[in-house]
This record gives C-alpha cells, sequence and structure tokens, in this order.
C-alpha cells in the first residue's frame, strides 16, 4: 500500500479506537482466514463471579468456601478474586493460609487451619491422587451451565466443587457473526475444561474449540493452525495469551487487558470489544484495495 493510503487507514483505525502498530500489520490483517480467540477475558468480561457452592456430606458449605478462600488468598488468578469475593459477601472471615504454591493453568494448594487444600482442575486433583469420582457429576452439572468448577480436596479426600462464572461481553456474539460473514473460521482457544467452553461456544455461536490448553501451550496452537495453512489472526488479554499473539500473523491485544499481551501483539482493541477485530479487517482490506 502506498504511504498515504496507510496513513488514512492508521488514522481512521486510531478514531476507531484500534491502535494499528505497524504498516505491515494494517497490510496483512486482509489476508487473515482464521481467528482464534481467548474466551475469559477476550469472549466474556473477565470478572467471574463465585454462583455455586456444592459441599459433600464431609464439610459446611461456608467451611468449604473459608478454607478454599483462605487457600485462594495469594494467587492473582481471577477465579482466586472471585472466590475470595464471594467468601467475603457472605460474611466469611478465611483464616490465614500457609505453603501456598500455585500451579499454572491447574489451581493452588495451602494449608489452612492445619489441612491440606487443594483447589483446581479435575486433572490437578486427580494428578495428586485424589479421587474424584463423588465430585464429577456435580463438575459436569456446572460445565454443562457454561460454568468453571473448581474442585476442592481437604487432606487429599474429596470436599466439594464451587463454581465461578463469567458473562460474555454484550458485542462479542455480535462480532462473532460478523466474522463469520466475512468468511472468517473462528476457533475459540482456552485453559478452561471443555464442556465449560462448549458451553460458552455455543452461547455466541463458535463452532470449533480447542480447551484445557495450558498457558504454554497457546502458541503451538497457533502453529498447528499454521501449518494447516491458515493466516491465524489472535485475540487475547492475558499475560498467558502474550506468545500466541507473538506467533500469529496477526496479534490482537485487548486494551483492558495486561501490558504484557499489549506488547506482544500487533494490534490494539482499546475498548476491548471484539467489534474492533472486524473493523480492523475491514480496514485492511479497504486500505489493500485502494493500491489495486
Ligand atoms: P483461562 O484460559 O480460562 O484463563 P487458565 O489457563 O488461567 O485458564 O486456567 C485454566 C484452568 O485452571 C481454569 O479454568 C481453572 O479451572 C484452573 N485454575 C487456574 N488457576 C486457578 C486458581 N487459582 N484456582 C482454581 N482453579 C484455577
Ligand atoms: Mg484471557
Amino acid at each position: 500500500a502506498t504511504p498515504l493510503s496507510i496513513m488514512v487507514g492508521t488514522g481512521e483505525g486510531a478514531r476507531a479506537g484500534i491502535l494499528i502498530r505497524s504498516a505491515e500489520a494494517l497490510e496483512t490483517a486482509h489476508k487473515l482466514d482464521t481467528v482464534v480467540l481467548d474466551k475469559t477475558g477476550t469472549i466474556t468480561a473477565g470478572r467471574p463471579a463465585l454462583t455455586d457452592v456444592r459441599a459433600t456430606a464431609a464439610i459446611a458449605g461456608d467451611d468449604l468456601l473459608a478454607l478454599v478462600a483462605a487457600a485462594e488468598a495469594d494467587s492473582e488468578h481471577p477465579l482466586a478474586s472471585a472466590i475470595v469475593a464471594g467468601a467475603r459477601d457472605r460474611g466469611l472471615t478465611p483464616a490465614a493460609a500457609s505453603g501456598f504454591d500455585s500451579v499454572t493453568g491447574g489451581g493452588v494448594r495451602a494449608t489452612v487451619d492445619g489441612h491440606a487444600v487443594l483447589v483446581g482442575t479435575r486433572r490437578l486433583l486427580g494428578d495428586a491422587g485424589v479421587d474424584t469420582g463423588a465430585l464429577d457429576p456435580i463438575a459436569a452439572d456446572l460445565s454443562t451451565e457454561g460454568k468453571t468448577p473448581v474442585l476442592v480436596a481437604v487432606d487429599g479426600r474429596p470436599a466439594g466443587v464451587l463454581a465461578v462464572a463469567d458473562t460474555v461481553k454484550a458485542d462479542s456474539t455480535a462480532a462473532i457473526a460478523a466474522l463469520h460473514r466475512l468468511g472468517l473460521d473462528v476457533v475459540m482457544i482456552t485453559g478452561d475444561n471443555p464442556r465449560t467452553a462448549a458451553a460458552i461456544a455455543r452461547q455466541v455461536g463458535i463452532r470449533r474449540v480447542l480447551a484445557e490448553v495450558l498457558p504454554e501451550h497457546k502458541a503451538d496452537e497457533i502453529r498447528r493452525l499454521q501449518a494447516e495453512g491458515r493466516r491465524v489472526g489472535m485475540v487475547g488479554d492475558g499475560i498467558n495469551d502474550a506468545p500466541a499473539l507473538a506467533r500469529a500473523d496477526i496479534g490482537l491485544a485487548i486494551g483492558t487487558g495486561t501490558d504484557v499481551a499489549i506488547e506482544a501483539a500487533d494490534i490494539t482493541l482499546i475498548s476491548g470489544s471484539l467489534a474492533g477485530v472486524v473493523t480492523a479487517i475491514r480496514l485492511s482490506r479497504a486500505t489493500m484495495r485502494n493500491i489495486r
């Protein structure tokens, strides 16, 4: 494209709240045929709230929640904040925890009131030798509702399941429909479990889902799609999205997300709305049309 058409395109983008880092990004965006969307914080608002506390017969619900909130107090994960806030809203005062440890994409462990508390995915508990048989059906039900189940073991025994749910951003569904109309394939990527991911995907009209992807594997999934001959745009907000944003043909960061994601991306969507992805691709198409 000519320097003038690039300037016009970049300026138009800026007015629409889309910061395009380079001429190359503006020139490449129209070639995308696949857009990969992170779930939490990208399709959804990223402000999850505690919705359910299902304790086993061995423990009272409030005691379970207080133990988990104590274990999550030092975690920076949005799920942890939701659980800590949920406990506070119910008037609970969590005890102090010691020996806090977090497993990326898995959960946390800590000692609370002399009890070993393990909180997170089915896989995390399973890897620690906990028999999750009593928790699995509860977790499955909650996932089908689009909630993220958080399994809990106390002293190696299953103690219950909490659920945390996030809301889909108001304009996500419309933006995804618009991407489909532009002829793009839309894929969801998430560290969350397949059932929850599928429920959210169904809600927003996405047919292809990559779930239970560990943070360090998100970039590999982008590479795999590129190996299929696809030109891939990746949209994300989190620290764990940064390598995938850098790997993609075009990385688009949610402006309300983390600085690390913004630095790794070619384009920043200031408002955080997925409508910006549609606008960026249209802008690139218009820019490239002008020069032919
Ligand atoms: P996402 O892509 O949804 O942001 P992450 O890779 O951060 O997912 O985490 C994947 C999954 O690991 C979460 O859906 C959750 O089940 C579990 N998990 C991660 N951190 C925590 C935590 N602090 N407490 C409980 N569960 C957690
Ligand atoms: Mg995210």
